[in-house]
């Protein structure tokens, strides 16, 4: 069964390509490479034995995606392509409103005139904002996003939502905690481009001296160290649902469904609690310094996950320091790759 995977180049992606691929799904990938890179094409191929069916380009060119559609039967799509960095999209919003939902609605354009169903949207966690209770589930109510990038998350909701509704579909909304982590080959992993904003992708550079200190953003939050905290999932395992919600949705005896997952541990680990675990785990030394909080920034934030593990059978293996190894490994890969 074919699957298209947009962005299947990228961080989350490319791990689920490669699940899908174990799952015998046959992958085509659109990816316009600006945020991913033609390598780990070639490193899917070397974890799986399969090379996938890659397309390069962006989703906003219709007739390059129409092409696509009636070159393969396509049965389904996981939509990763988006922009993703929640500075860049306070800066340049309207870039994030055409790239993230331009493209959206071209893919799903073309799932309305060929009548094909199955559609699962990357959302994220930030569609919750800070929360007022904790654990966060699917019924906690949703706040204005703080950015941009957390609105188009919203917006791409909502217009899958009416997708569903009016076209009688079917789609799954995944909220994504924090992915971390690599794959256990160190073949793929995070490539932020340029300073990392995120916490995992700094605390390992500033392990392997690329950055000479790490900034943490606050001390003076309510919680236990003052640190703020946040629900780590270990993107295998992340990677893992989107292919149960797939099966799910593709066993659906229903036209039309509308199902939504939080995806999370449920354990709520604190900013210095990955630092030290980061230093454990791998036995390096992660300097630090404690500067003022960041803006925009919420103070706590973990899923109640039950849910995934009730209706599709899924929960989160791996432990934070599991999965802080790998993002060593996957470190020392990359320098090994420039050297
Ligand atoms: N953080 C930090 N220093 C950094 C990057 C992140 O202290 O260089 C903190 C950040 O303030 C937040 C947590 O780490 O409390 C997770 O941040 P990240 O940007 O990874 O994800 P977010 O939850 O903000 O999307």
């Amino acid at each position: 069964m074919s699957i298209l995977v947009t962005g299947g180049l990228g961080y989350i992606g490319s791990h689920t390509v490669v699940e899908l691929i174990k799952n015998n799904f046959e992958v085509i990938i659109v990816d316009d490479l600006s945020n991913s890179e033609k390598f780990i094409l070639n490193n899917i191929e070397e974890i799986t034995g399969k090379r996938p069916i890659f397309y390069p380009f962006d989703l906003r060119r219709k007739e390059l995606l129409t092409q696509v559609f009636e070159a393969h039967d396509i049965k389904g799509c996981i939509n990763f392509a988006a922009s993703k960095a929640v500075g860049e999209s306070m800066v340049e919003p309207l870039d994030y409103y055409e790239n993230n939902l331009f493209s959206l609605v071209n893919v799903l354009q073309e799932f309305r005139k060929r009548n094909i169903s199955n559609f699962i949207f990357s959302s994220s966690c930030t569609v919750y904002g800070q929360a007022d209770e904790m654990p966060i589930d699917e019924n906690t109510p949703l706040k204005e996003a703080e950015s941009s990038y957390g609105k188009t998350k919203q917006m791409g909701e909502d217009i899958l939502k009416d997708f569903s509704r009016a076209y009688q579909k079917r789609v799954t909304l995944l909220r994504y905690f924090n992915p971390i982590g690599a794959h256990p080959t160190a073949l793929l992993g995070e490539l932020p481009s340029g300073i990392p904003n995120n916490l995992v992708p700094y605390v390992t550079q500033t392990a392997a001296g690329i950055r000479e200190k790490l900034s943490i953003w606050g001390d003076d939050y309510p919680t236990e160290d003052g640190t703020a905290v946040r629900d780590y999932i270990y993107v295998v395992d992340l990677a893992k649902a989107h292919v149960a919600a797939l099966k799910k949705l593709i066993n659906s005896e229903e036209e039309t469904v509308l199902d939504v997952y939080n995806l999370g541990t449920g354990k709520g680990s604190s900013v210095l609690e990955v630092v030290k675990a980061f230093e454990l785990a791998n036995d390096v030394a992660v300097p630090y310094q404690i500067c003022p909080r960041r803006e925009g920034d919420i103070t706590v934030a973990y899923a109640n996950a039950d849910k995934a593990e009730k209706e599709l059978g899924w929960k989160s293996e791996t432990t934070l320091e599991e999965a802080l190894k790998t993002t060593w490994e996957w470190q020392k890969y990359l320098k090994e790759r420039t050297n």
